[in-house]
């Protein structure tokens, strides 16, 4: 009997287990499997990220689910987009031997009407997030009221980004007499308030710490020139428009500096040391907690009061000296369940300490390189584009309108979306157009790559012969190819999605896998062609040119300054990986279109 077998689960279940290659179950797996697959029970497991939580409840739940009927039986809520499609594919492997078992993903962004159609077909799952599963209760596009489970997966999450009240409206249209069971990686408050108000004596099972957040910090290193941190610096947090921010320096005068030049060039910045009186300190320390300040820069002894939750980066603007101290700073992020990066900006000569640093936190870095100009108007581009479609309309302006109208009369509408969006993309664009490639090729040992070798190794770009034509926005397109070679959240990057074709890169390592999927492969009848791309990508492809040009390093110092963030969205970690050219050299496909716009 096999370890997966010993917990109840049927055949057709542990045949997907098989396929999947599960060989011994996680202990989370272990604990409540069998509880849930015995009992009619409600739960609460807590167990960190990347234990196996959506196999310790899908697996039960799909044994339990009734085949014969087509009704909603099982809801899984979760909190984003990106999680509820992982689950819902994760689910349809566990589920590959049950055919007459529908999972359908419900989730914003994407046509309510396709996924209502989905779901009047029969899905007796329904994996869906908070806000459009609401929506679609409201407009009686699901019905919930019949369903025997309901798992909240990540609660913790989903309560940290201010769902309670969605949650309760959901849970108040669902039967009093169902399971609840509840997955989360911390046990905060707000997550106990659920779990009292909403669950009859729950069992409890527990892995590892409880209270013990995630460890999800992730470390990243970028080498450059000892005269290049404060530009690159600087187009690390253009690359993350939402970054909230400590920066670390070494010295109260580095402090003081760097503040100073980003708040010149128009950043939120402010200056933490202690050459400020305690009112000032005060003063700033008031306004990064409401996050008017979105980049602290701060001395290791002023950072130690420092007591904000949601930070998304640290940045070592320079290394510490002892290696504690690097321990202290990274562990400001990545707090309360939540993920964050540590960046170093290093020069060559420090890279053994970086090794060093590995030792001691038992962590690898990643080794990145700092965007290019290009990169990050195409960042910021997205951004906007993004920002202008979830804004919410302001009613007010409604009286205003005619006299818009008027100012518009006689611009098309794809005329005018390039108009808005290069309302502020010009001036990025205008700023990084000429500038240079602030990378230093490193010692080569982290990621392999010969030194000195100018292009960026590790990273393919594709040619995909699908595009806006077909539906595709970069984040769909990121999902189908994730979810079709079956990849994880960061794998898939730079997605670049034209008219009627697109771009995308993955890891080199991804390449044969993604080949091999997409060879004979068709959606509808229609065949869905991946071929790697001549094209090196983003940036990369202008930055010769932009050389030539001699983008003088003076530029850099030059304001970008104005930009009023929106905070509400949230920060996107694009998992921007090196970019570039790659030992498969394009082989076919001659489009050669300016990857970029
Ligand atoms: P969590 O929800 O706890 O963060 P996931 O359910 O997303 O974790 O699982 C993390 C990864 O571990 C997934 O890639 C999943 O396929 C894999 N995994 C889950 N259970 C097992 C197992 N028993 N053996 C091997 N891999 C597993
Ligand atoms: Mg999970």
């Amino acid at each position: 009997m096999t370890k997966f077998e010993a917990l109840g689960l049927q055949k057709s279940l542990l045949d997907a287990v098989a396929d999947l290659g599960f060989k011994t179950p996680s202990e989370v797996q272990d604990k409540a499997i069998p509880i849930l697959l015995e009992d009619e029970t409600d739960l609460v497991a807590l167990a960190q990220t990347g234990t196996g939580k959506t196999a310790a409840f899908g697996f039960p739940l799909i044994q339990k689910i009734d085949r014969e009927s087509r009704t909603t039986q099982g809801l899984i809520l979760s909190p984003t987009r990106e999680l509820c499609l992982q689950i819902t594919n994760e689910l349809k492997l566990y589920a590959k031997y049950e055919k007459s078992i529908n999972v359908v993903a419900i989730y914003g962004g994407a046509s309510i009407t396709d996924q209502a159609r989905q779901v009047k077909r029969g899905a007796q799952i329904v994996v869906a997030t908070p806000g459009r599963m609401k929506d679609m209760i409201g407009r009686r596009l699901v019905d919930i009221s019949k369903i025997d489970y309901c798992i909240l997966d990540e609660a913790d999450e989903m309560l940290n980004m201010g769902f309670f009240e969605d949650i309760k409206d959901i849970l108040s249209n669902t039967p009093k007499e169902k399971s609840t069971w509840l997955f989360s990686a911390t046990m905060p408050k707000e997550v106990s308030v659920i779990a009292k108000k909403f669950m009859h004596s729950p069992q409890e099972i527990t892995v590892g710490d409880k209270n013990a957040g995630a460890t999800t910090v992730q470390h990243e290193y970028y080498v450059v020139g000892g005269r290049d941190r404060y530009p690159a610096l600087k187009r690390l947090a253009d690359t993350n428009p939402d970054i909230f921010s400590v920066i670390f320096c070494r010295t109260k005068r580095d402090t003081q500096r760097v503040a100073e030049k980003l708040i010149e060039d128009g950043y939120n910045a402010g200056a933490l040391h202690g050459d400020l009186s305690q009112n000032q300190r005060d003063l700033v320390m008031n306004s990064f907690r409401k996050k008017q300040i979105q980049m602290l820069v701060a001395t290791d002894v002023a950072a130690r009061g420092i007591d904000v939750d949601d930070i998304t980066h640290v940045i070592n603007y320079q290394l510490p000296d002892e290696i504690e101290t690097y321990t202290h700073r990274s562990g400001r992020t990545g707090r309360a369940g939540k993920s964050g990066i540590s960046m170093v900006i290093v020069t060559r000569s420090e890279l053994r300490k970086i090794k060093a640093i590995e030792n001691k936190i038992k962590q690898k870095f990643i080794s990145k390189t700092i965007p290019t100009g290009i990169e990050i108007c195409e960042i910021q581009l997205y951004h906007l584009a993004n920002k202008i479609k979830d804004t919410e309309i302001n009613e007010e302006v409604e009286n205003y309108l005619p006299a818009i109208n008027d100012v518009f009369h006689g611009i098309d509408r794809e005329e005018l979306i390039k108009k808005i969006v290069s309302v502020e993309f010009t001036r990025f664009y205008n700023y990084y157009n000429k500038t240079r490639d602030l990378n230093t090729p490193d010692s080569g040992e982290q990621r392999g790559s010969r030194r000195g070798d100018d292009q960026t190794p590790g990273s393919v770009r594709y040619f995909i012969n699908v595009g806006e034509k077909d539906g595709y926005d970069w984040m769909s397109l990121k999902d189908f190819i994730r979810n079709t070679v079956g990849l994880g959240k960061d794998d898939v990057f730079k997605v670049d999605v034209k008219d009627s074709f697109s771009f995308f890169n993955t890891d080199a390592e991804t390449t044969e896998k993604i080949l091999s999927t997409f060879t004979e492969f068709k959606v509808d009848g229609r065949f869905v062609n991946v071929e790697v791309s001549k094209n090196p990508g983003g940036g990369r492809g202008r930055r010769d040119r932009s050389r030539s040009g001699g983008g003088s390093r003076d530029r850099d110092k030059r304001s970008n300054s104005g930009r009023g963030r929106d905070r509400s969205v949230s920060s996107k970690r694009r998992g921007r990986k090196s970019s570039g050219n790659s030992s498969y050299s394009g082989k076919r496909r001659d489009k050669r279109k300016s990857d970029f716009f």
